[in-house]
């Protein structure tokens, strides 16, 4: 039997490459956007579960095929849940990585120890065309805290400030298995792949 083909709703080569490890084996192909030239949706959704269908419902316009996309964001306690569904663009639209992460850190840096606590959010979800009325929805959460300082190389985005308590580091220091096993988009993917058509 040949797999399914899926087109995977984001430009992001950290989310691509956790998506196509969890998806390894599956019987599912995914496709990045960039295969067909698809650019980023417009994400102009106030929740993570508005923006994900925004981004599904782009893709699978652009390519004709069903589509899956993820939206995903850091929620700080300490910060009344900021920045949450502007993670990516905390610092300003078109800021990199490190730009978030470092005013991620100026923020709280008068925030003790104790009220550094912060999640991760996935929402997940599979439409099967772009007029699709009943997506599938997934919601993977990841608890933590934030570091004082950056530590580790893995991962990307947030992960070298968000201490994994479970494990004792922060999630840039956990190899790809591990961090996949646990987080946010591992979770919210197993529960998506155990619903698919
Ligand atoms: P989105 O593309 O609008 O869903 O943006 C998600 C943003 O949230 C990313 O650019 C990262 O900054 C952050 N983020 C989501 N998932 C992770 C993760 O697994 N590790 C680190 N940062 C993440």
């Amino acid at each position: 039997m040949s797999n399914k083909r899926i087109v995977l709703a984001s430009n992001n080569a950290g989310k691509v490459r956790e998506i196509n490890q969890l998806l390894e084996n599956s019987g599912i192909e995914v496709l990045p956007q960039a295969q067909f030239d698809i650019e980023d949706a417009i994400e102009d959704g106030l929740t993570f579960v508005e923006n994900a269908i925004i981004k599904a419902r782009h893709a699978a316009k652009l390519s004709g095929l069903p589509a899956i996309a993820d939206d995903s964001g850091i929620e700080v306690d300490a910060l009344n849940g900021a920045p949450g569904i502007y993670s990516a663009r905390y610092a300003g639209e078109g800021s990199s990585d490190e730009e978030n992460l470092r005013k991620l850190l100026m923020e709280i840096q008068n925030i003790p120890e104790e009220q550094r606590s912060a999640r991760f959010q996935c929402l997940m979800v599979y439409m099967r065309h772009a007029e699709d009325p009943t997506p599938i929805i997934c919601q993977g959460t990841w608890e933590g805290r934030i570091l004082t300082t950056p530590q580790g190389e893995n991962g990307f985005g947030y992960d070298p400030v968000f201490f994994v308590p479970e494990q004792q580091c922060s999630s840039a220091e956990l190899d790809a298995a591990t961090k996949n096993s646990l987080s946010h988009r591992g979770k919210a993917l197993q529960q998506l792949v155990s619903q698919l058509p």
